[in-house]
């Protein structure tokens, strides 16, 4: 399986990092070692210090798919989650500055947080579900699917352009604004409206 992943889909956040507004969304995959697994803490990798966290609201793929439409494209999933696109933000910086590919910024082991999952059917509206990140117990990011510049259903009509979508593939859907460092000792909980979905560790 794999995780596709969408940069920039939240003005807050582009502004944030003084990107430009994209006119189309940014994609890239992590590959599913980046998994962090079950229960582990988040250890913060020797080559970055400047880790930050990114939530995120996520989408389980339940269908094979390749060019979906944006009209159909609810029937390729029946869950929704939330995770971290954990980033090495120096080396991100590096890498944009030589026009390089992310990964080794994004995808090394134990980047991609995937919380529980709940069914889709527990929201009355996918595009106005709020979502949460406390670190320490203090809400460091918040954010609403309404705020997406594309939302769920084309975000998969762009992204099956380019890859087949496979059953248990993840969509991560861009982080809202709030990304910072995380330190050793950190606990990162994240909460779809009032459910913790996730609760890690930093080491
Ligand atoms: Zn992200």
């Amino acid at each position: 399986m794999k995780l596709i992943c969408i940069g920039r889909n939240y003005t807050d956040h582009i502004k944030e990092l003084e990107n430009e507004k994209p006119t189309d969304p940014v994609v890239f995959l992590k590959p599913d070692t980046a998994i962090l697994l079950k229960k582990q803490p988040f250890f913060i990798p020797e080559f970055s210090n400047d880790v930050h966290h990114e939530v995120e609201v996520l989408v389980k793929i339940n269908r094979v798919g390749k060019y979906i439409d944006k009209k159909f494209a609810h029937k390729y999933y029946k869950e929704i989650g939330l995770g971290i696109d954990f980033t090495a933000r120096d080396l991100q910086t590096q890498l944009k500055a030589k026009g390089l590919p992310w990964e080794k910024a994004k995808s090394f082991d134990g980047a991609a947080v995937i919380g529980s999952w709940l069914p889709k059917t527990a929201f009355q509206d996918l595009n106005n579900i709020n979502f949460s990140l406390k670190k320490n117990n203090q809400v460091v990011q918040q954010g609403n699917t309404s705020l997406m510049l594309w939302k769920i259903d084309e975000i998969i009509e762009y992204v099956s352009k380019y890859f087949t979508l496979k059953i248990g593939d993840v969509i991560f859907t861009g982080t809202p604004a709030g990304v910072s460092k995380v330190f050793a000792n950190d606990k990162l909980k994240g909460y779809l409206e009032d459910k913790e979905l996730f609760s890690i560790t930093v080491k």
